[in-house]
């Protein structure tokens, strides 16, 4: 399988991502979790990336292009992937499908998730990012067991930067004129499908799983 999951921030690309990618033992891809590894080792790239990401734009294609392509090559993504907060605008799109084509492969589908606003600003201002695994909380909506400590690794919690109110508005605007033109460029070529991202996690996910045509996880 190779998805992609398009939609605004906070929609929840991540988390379905990540449940998807353990059900179907493929690597869940998400371009913000490769910028922020950069960032934190430091890299050329993390240094001239942060530069955007703190004020909520877009970093440069060549940069995520890189970390996007480099990872995409390696083993455990040869049988498939679940791409997530890539790609963010139809210039992405199209080097991704050239990228692939060289290989021989191709996109299988791209699924949207699709949130109102209103929803999205709850969503960010409560979620917890671990340090340790970059698996996704909220403080509401999906509480670690002990506040502030991962369930899955016993990492520290912590609220990114650009979850900060002013840096989201500015995020939903860049969705707004970058991304969103991406529903209709897929669309156009026949591989959309739109689901609403409201609900609990194991309802989107099954309309996700419906989309794409899968069985949903055993015993559910
Ligand atoms: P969210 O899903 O909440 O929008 P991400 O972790 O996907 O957050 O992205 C965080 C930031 O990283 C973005 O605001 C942007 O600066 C940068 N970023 C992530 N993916 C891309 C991409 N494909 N192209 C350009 N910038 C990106
Ligand atoms: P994205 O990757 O699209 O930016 P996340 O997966 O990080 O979104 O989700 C954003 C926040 O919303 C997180 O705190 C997450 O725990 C929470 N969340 C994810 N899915 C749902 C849902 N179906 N209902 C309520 N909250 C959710
Ligand atoms: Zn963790």
């Amino acid at each position: 399988m190779r998805l992609v999951l398009l939609g605004p921030p906070g929609a929840g690309k991540g988390t379905q991502a990540r449940a998807l990618g353990e059900l179907w033992k493929i690597p869940q891809v998400a371009s913000g979790d490769l910028l922020r590894a950069a960032v934190r080792e430091g890299t050329e790239l993390g240094r001239e990336a942060a530069r955007y990401m703190d004020r909520g734009q877009l970093v440069p294609d060549d940069l995520v292009l890189k970390l996007i392509a480099e990872r995409l090559s390696q083993p455990d993504a040869k049988a498939g992937f679940i791409l997530d907060g890539f790609p963010r605008n139809v210039a992405q799109a199209e080097t991704l499908a050239k990228m692939l084509e060289q290989t021989g492969s191709k996109l299988d589908k791209i699924v949207a998730v699709i949130v109102p606003d209103e929803e999205i600003v709850k969503r960010i201002s409560g979620r917890r990012t671990c340090k340790g695994c970059a698996a996704m909380y909220h403080t509401t909506f999906e509480p670690p067991k002990k506040a502030g400590v991962c369930d899955k690794c016993g990492g520290e919690l912590y609220q990114r930067e650009d979850d900060a109110e002013a840096t989201v508005r500015e995020r939903l605007k860049v969705y707004a004129e970058a991304t969103r033109p991406l529903l209709n460029h897929y669309g156009r070529l026949g591989m959309l499908s739109k689901i609403n991202g409201v609900g609990r996690t194991d309802e989107v996910e099954k309309r996700i799983l419906n989309a794409v045509g899968a069985k949903a996880r055993v015993n559910d």
